[in-house]
């Protein structure tokens, strides 16, 4: 079983940003949502879905194999709240030995203070919004400049290494996004290259492209990267990446072996997930739920749906999942449509590697579309 824990606080706003984060929440708004998360971890209301689930095991019999602390900025509360949320789930619920704990974490907040202190609360995978390195870039997105980054990740190359009583070291990962204003062409490429050559701890990265995940404002299209250009960067930085040892498992994820992100896989696998607050998701033996995404419903404990996976929905999911990780397995595609597909490939948009059906690079951003005409 895998954990999502949902914090929807951040920082600072960042321009591009389309989510509803609560930037501007004070102390006792964020205390009181996490007194009512540790009361909402003891209370769990889907124990009979778990229990379902899982009808051999006692109550809370339950092995946690990940827990990620995720949207929008979990380091956004202090270490003492985050402190209570892991050990309120370490007395609900088993963790596996070598259970994988990642927080999201923005550069602002790493101090060599919060690395001891995170890597004690067994933190040991941070997930680092980088986007870039381009200070032009990065003031008119409203992030921390190159230097700040880099004087954060010479302090993580300092202090990840373990502590007293916790025997391994954080994991990093660092996300990318290609498209931003006044990038230039191979840059975000020499952008990874430059810190994977310096910082060799790194073993994970997100590379994302702007448009697909967020607002885009219209003069930024003037700024930067042409819409042709922008999959050359990607082909790019991948080509890059595969060179230096990091495998693509996802179209947007690459990792160094054993490295890859189990809450990702686990998702994508369709594995059961619970998870905890406001806007959340959790998905139990083809059933998904949904918390509201406003405080008033949520603290009312307000389920806002839930939905049972029919056998076809199940499968129409795993087509997408598929073709954004390892490709499709030749007794799934001919469930689809084959003229659809054998058009795509004449086309040279699909094709057919060791037996599966896989999306060629120059078409990822297309990926939805594809998976729309196929199905
Ligand atoms: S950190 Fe993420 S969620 Fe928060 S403002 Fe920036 S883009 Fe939005």
């Amino acid at each position: 079983m895998y954990c999502y824990i949902h914090i929807p606080f951040c920082q600072s706003r960042c321009r591009y940003c389309r989510f509803s984060t609560f930037s501007w929440k004070n102390d006792i708004d964020k205390q009181i949502y996490v007194d009512f998360l540790v009361k909402e971890i003891v209370e769990y209301k889907n124990l009979d879905a778990i229990q379902r689930r899982f009808p051999s095991a006692r109550e809370w019999q339950i092995l946690l194999k990940s827990i990620y602390f995720w949207w929008w900025t979990p380091t956004s509360l202090n270490n003492s709240q985050l402190e209570k949320i892991i050990n309120t789930l370490k007395n609900k619920f088993w963790f596996e030995n070598d259970i994988e704990i990642t927080l999201e974490t923005t550069i602002i907040n790493i101090t060599k203070e919060n690395l001891i202190e995170w890597k004690k609360l067994w933190v040991n995978r941070l997930s680092l919004w980088i986007q870039t390195l381009n200070n032009d870039s990065l003031k008119e997105i409203w992030r921390p400049n190159k230097e700040e980054i880099i004087e954060k990740l010479d302090t993580i190359k300092r202090d990840r290494r373990p502590v007293s009583g916790v025997n391994k070291s954080l994991s990093i990962s660092l996300d990318f996004i290609i498209w931003l204003p006044y990038v230039k062409i191979w840059e975000v490429r020499k952008d990874i290259q430059f810190i994977i050559k310096k910082y060799d701890f790194v073993n994970h990265i997100s590379l994302y492209v702007l448009e697909e995940y967020y607002d885009y404002p219209k003069k930024w299209q003037e700024l930067s990267i042409g819409e042709d250009e922008y999959l050359e960067e990607y082909k790019n930085c991948k080509k890059y990446l595969e060179d230096s040892g990091f495998s693509r498992y996802e179209l947007s994820n690459f990792a160094k072996q054993w490295f890859e992100c189990l809450h990702n896989k686990a998702y994508w696998d369709h594995s059961d997930i619970i998870s905890f607050w406001l806007w959340s998701h959790w998905y139990l033996n083809q059933t998904r739920y949904a918390y509201p995404n406003n405080f008033k419903d949520y603290y009312a404990w307000i389920i806002d749906y839930k939905e049972d996976l029919s056998e076809k929905d199940l499968f129409l999911e795993n087509v997408m999942f598929w073709l954004r990780t390892n490709g499709l397995e030749k007794i799934v595609y001919q469930k689809l449509n084959k003229e659809k597909i054998n058009y795509f490939i004449e086309q040279k948009l699909l094709d057919i590697e060791d037996n599966k059906l896989i999306l060629k690079d120059d078409w990822v951003t297309l990926i939805d579309y594809i998976i729309k005409e196929i199905i």
